[in-house]
């Protein structure tokens, strides 16, 4: 699906790829990423002089969470850019330099398929909020604060407490 040939790529320049992974595809298994839609991946493949491959482009993907204070299910779209760069290593001098990956030199086929995945699994937050101003469920009896007002504290919710909370769950 995202397999670019680099003798193509060579020959015949920059490969557009526009593709629509359907959410049950085999490519998000155990990615723990609670797809509601297709991942929308458009990217545009070139190859650098000094030997390079380059792609350049976005991904889109409907993700489904539940809010970490209220847990009502919250719908985002992930909508990042995404700049991916593979390059033929000397194993000799292998660098850590985290955003370049190795080129296989052997196959004249690139896939991009697991940087792909690796990219959607880092840009999905972590934690959502479905609102700033969500109160969150009470500690005490569990009523949703957002819904319902109940009777275990007659004290103002301070905002603060919720952003502290929110710091402790990650
Ligand atoms: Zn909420
Ligand atoms: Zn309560």
């Amino acid at each position: 699906m995202f397999t670019v040939n680099l003798i193509d790529l060579d020959r015949s320049g920059p490969i557009q790829f526009h593709r629509f992974v359907p959410m049950d595809h085999a490519l998000w298994e155990g990615a723990d990423l609670e797809l509601s839609g297709p991942v929308e991946v458009d990217l545009l493949v070139s190859a650098t002089a000094t030997g390079q491959v380059l792609a350049d482009g976005r991904l889109r993907a409907p993700i489904s969470r539940r809010c970490r204070r209220c847990l009502e299910p919250v719908e985002l779209v992930l909508d990042e850019a995404l700049s991916l760069v593979w390059e033929i290593k000397d194993e000799l001098e292998e660098e850590d330099d985290g955003e370049i990956r190795p080129l296989d030199p052997v196959g004249n086929q690139l896939d991009m398929q697991a940087a792909i995945r690796e990219e959607l699994i880092l840009l999905a937050p972590a934690y959502v909020v479905c609102g700033a101003e969500c109160r969150g469920l009470c500690p005490i009896c569990g009523i949703d604060r957002n819904k319902q007002e109940c009777d275990c504290t007659h004290d103002e919710p301070d905002p603060r407490w919720n952003a502290l909370r929110d710091l402790g769950h990650e």
